[in-house]
């Protein structure tokens, strides 16, 4: 599964701003590397470093270096994504989605709490009674922020409040206050899974009904198969705002796990400006259908980035591959 050094003509950096900012980010950059098997991305959140950065770095080898699983499925349904916008554009949003299950932001830092009960409204009444409401707070709350928002947001109806805490301990905590109300609101976890080192603890505590996987940093589509076979809980699939090549391997994810109940959060290419591929993987009627994507020279000269970002990311790159090699060593 591992790459040979790559030469310069196979490594694109790429630099995209969204269309709204989100979780605090007003650019997408990252890296596509090409190899046997075909395309990987590799873009790490800038907040990333050091060792966290090898598992999005095995995920983009297995892209490139050896491919999928095997599909059990050829379509995914998927949500839209809602910011943390006003109720007018947030309504407009989902309503020209074509989706049936709608992500809302929550808890945007400089947000109030009134400011989310009228967007996730706003978002209810544009799907109407049908449509699925989940909404994702980043681990924003305490326990008791937690409990105050679900009180007023579950009047609308929510399919699941995902990482409402930043602790695992805090997501058991509130699952057993929510349990007691009686409220039948599911928890996700999603960075109690990615980014606490430590996912089988979400199972241990008793922290979460649904768990939410993302490709590049659990390490790879295989990797997540078998992340999810030890958890034993329902997956959600999610991107990491990734352009088209990332979004196929998380679709690759989605298509290829014995159970997927829930829309995957793999719509998110429509919240870049721009796309590396000339057909992006976006959602029609709700789902999108597996295809294989491959970079076009147009998008790529459209979306390159300057020669100092360039450097950055490759700098970057030589750095975790040192150290995803003497992790292989040891
Ligand atoms: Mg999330």
């Amino acid at each position: 599964m591992s790459l040979p050094p790559l030469d310069d003509a196979d490594v694109e950096v790429y630099d995209v701003a969204m269309r709204t900012r989100f979780r605090g980010i007003e650019r997408r950059q990252g890296l596509l590397v090409r190899g046997p098997a075909g395309w990987g991305e590799w873009s790490p959140f800038l907040d990333y470093s050091g060792a966290e950065l090898v598992p999005w770095w095995r995920a983009c080898r297995e892209a490139a270096g050896t491919g999928f699983p095997a599909p059990v499925r050829d379509r995914v349904p998927v949500n839209c994504t809602v910011p943390a916008l006003d109720p007018e554009p947030a309504s407009a949003l989902v309503a020209g989605s074509g989706c049936r299950t709608a992500k809302v932001k929550v808890a945007e830092p400089g947000q109030t709490l009134a400011e989310d009960v009228a967007r996730v409204g706003a978002v209810r009444d544009a799907l109407g009674p049908d449509g699925a409401v989940r909404v994702d707070a980043n681990g924003a709350w305490d326990v008791d922020g937690a409990e105050r928002a679900i009180g007023l947001l579950r009047r609308y109806g929510l399919e699941y409040v995902e990482q409402p805490c930043a602790r695992t301990e805090e997501l058991a905590e509130l699952r057993r206050r929510l349990a007691r109300r009686g409220w039948d609101v599911p928890v996700a976890a999603d960075e109690s899974i990615r980014r606490s080192g430590d996912p089988e603890r979400v199972v241990a505590l008793e922290a979460a009904d649904v768990v939410v996987l993302k490709v590049q940093p659990l390490g790879g589509v295989a990797a997540c198969l078998e992340l999810a076979e030890r958890l034993g809980l329902p997956v959600v699939v999610s991107s990491a705002l990734e352009t088209s090549v990332g979004i196929a391997a998380g679709l690759a994810l989605a298509a290829a796990l014995p159970e997927l109940p829930f829309a995957c959060g793999l719509n998110t290419v429509p919240l870049l400006t721009d796309d590396v591929v000339d057909h992006p993987l976006r959602a029609v009627d709700g789902e999108i259908v597996l295809r294989d994507v491959r970079p076009s020279a147009e998008r790529l000269a459209a979306v390159r980035a300057d020669e100092a970002t360039r450097e950055r990311w490759l700098d970057r790159l030589r750095a975790t591959r040192e150290l995803d090699a003497a992790g292989s060593r040891r």
